[in-house]
């Protein structure tokens, strides 16, 4: 990396093989589906790729196998002009994979095989993360092992970047240990909707949030079921307030075609979502992550950051696909008013 600060994306690169059928198969059942279609997928090379193409200096730490899934994986990062000198390429472990059924009605049935992604230890990330020279945010998620976002967390601190966790799959912060360590690293921590609601309620069983500040329960809104209407505003401006009652030091929710949410302190935004019209939203929530971390590498307001990942957010919609939909910085459109 050259002068400019930028974005080190410690996490997670699969490759997504994907196949339609015209309905799930039960278990025990076959079905004949369509043509095998293998993609370069996995939240953190999918966040990296994002922030790469808006023209962010981008270096991966995390690591793949010695077999044909790493090669694309690792030509397709660097062809975006990823740094992937911290990449590492796994003898003893596979290149994670993410097995994926398109049913007829476009819902997906996803298995995810860690793989080389497991692998990847604390020592080996924090020391990653120290090596890379210039980074100003240092972006995790948790596909991988918690002892190496754990390690990146401190890293970051350590080398004067901001970090910033996307808790996806949102479980691992149900661990205790894990949260009460990691969460006051968190500026800002980055969570859809259904992410922030499991977190808050595990905040209210009293599991992260303990010994922190959580604004009073009155006001937080369960999911809504299927067909019901959308949570009020002012539900989902209670959640952000519970969010930062676990202890990170600011929040971003997203909020689908609705826009974002950013809290610190005691400042909530709405930023409201940019109308288009959507084709597929996979991996939306890693184009609006990418593109926050890069936005905050080049100034540190938040909001002005979160309303530039909404934009980003909604270009990635107009396309099949996760990375294959990312825009360039061009191509973003306006927002409204
Ligand atoms: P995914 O799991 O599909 O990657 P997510 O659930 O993590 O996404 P969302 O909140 O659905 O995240 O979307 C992230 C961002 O993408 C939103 O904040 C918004 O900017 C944009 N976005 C998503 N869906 C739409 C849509 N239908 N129209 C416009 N923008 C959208």
């Amino acid at each position: 990396m050259s002068a400019d600060k930028g974005v080190v994306v410690v996490g997670s690169a699969n490759a997504d093989l994907v196949v339609r059928v015209s309905r799930h198969p039960a278990p025990g059942e076959t079905v004949l589906g369509s043509d095998l279609e293998v993609h370069p997928g996995g939240k953190g090379a999918n966040q990296a790729v994002a922030a790469a193409r808006l023209g962010a200096r981008v270096a991966f730490v995390g690591r793949v196998g010695r077999d044909a899934h790493g090669d694309l994986l690792v030509g397709t990062l660097e062809r975006e002009g990823v740094d992937c000198s911290e990449l590492g390429r796994e003898q003893g472990a596979p290149t994670g994979v993410a097995l994926i059924v398109v049913g007829g009605k476009g819902e997906n049935a996803i298995v995810v095989s860690p793989g080389a992604n497991s692998r990847v230890t604390g020592p080996e990330a924090g020391e990653a993360v120290r090596r890379i020279p210039e980074a100003g945010v240092v972006s995790a998620q948790l596909e991988i092992p918690m002892e190496a976002v754990l390690a990146a967390a401190r890293a970051a601190e350590g080398v004067g970047a901001r970090f910033l966790l996307n808790p996806s799959p949102p479980e691992g912060l149900l661990d205790e240990d894990f949260a009460r360590e990691v969460l006051p690293f968190c500026d800002p921590l980055v969570v859809n909707e259904h992410e922030a609601r499991l977190l808050a309620r595990g905040s209210r069983q009293g599991s992260a949030a303990e010994g922190g500040q959580g604004p009073p329960e009155a006001g937080v809104q369960e999911p809504p079921e299927a067909g019901a209407q959308e949570p009020p505003e002012a539900g989902v401006q209670d959640l952000a307030g519970r969010l930062l009652g676990l202890g990170v030091r600011s929040a971003v929710v997203t909020l689908g075609e609705r826009g974002a949410l950013v809290a610190e302190g005691d400042r909530r935004v709405r930023i409201p979502g940019v109308p288009v019209r959507a084709v597929d939203t996979t991996g939306a929530g890693d184009a609006f992550t990418g593109a926050l971390a890069w936005r905050l590498c080049l100034a540190p307001d938040l909001v002005a950051a979160a309303h530039w990942a909404v934009r980003v957010g909604a270009a990635a919609v107009l396309g099949h696909g996760a990375q294959s939909s990312y825009p360039r910085a061009e191509e973003l459109p306006h927002e409204p008013g």
